[in-house]
């Protein structure tokens, strides 16, 4: 079984991404599924600002499943890091390449997660409790 990501981008850089499973859509043209998938989706969820700076967001989008991690796309607070940077660059884009899309999307989440504390899963050698370093003990009680 195969599960990939097939990202559908918009005229207005407005997109969404759809659960590929199995290749099942491969065979489907971008037309066809911006038909499936009509703009006026069904997000009844205000806008929500900034939780940093209270501005607008350019996107905010839920984190991995069980992470209940929001991320957040502000042009004003996330302009220094250059995953965010290249994102924003490209949303702002009247010219923006619909597929560059996935590796910048892939980029930003992983940098937002990073900032939230989350890793991606990489190495599965990798220790699940890396060693406490020095200077962090926990304070004693009383
Ligand atoms: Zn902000």
């Amino acid at each position: 079984m195969s599960f990939t990501w097939r990202y559908l981008v918009r005229p207005d850089g407005d997109f969404c991404r759809i659960g590929n499973l199995d290749g099942s859509l491969d065979n489907v043209s971008d037309e066809e599924l911006a038909r499936l998938h009509p703009s006026d989706r069904e997000e009844d969820q205000p806008a929500r600002p900034c939780s940093r700076c209270g501005g607008e967001l350019l996107l905010h989008w839920h984190g991995p499943l069980m992470t209940r991690v929001w991320m957040e796309l502000c042009p004003a607070c996330d302009v220094h890091r250059p995953a965010a940077r290249s994102f924003i660059r490209w949303y702002r884009d009247a010219d923006r390449d619909p597929k560059a899309l996935p590796q910048l999307f892939e980029d930003w989440e992983t940098e937002t997660m990073h900032a939230h504390g989350w890793a991606r899963a990489q190495e599965p050698e990798t220790p699940s409790s890396p060693p406490t370093p020095p200077g962090l003990t926990p304070r004693g009680r009383g």
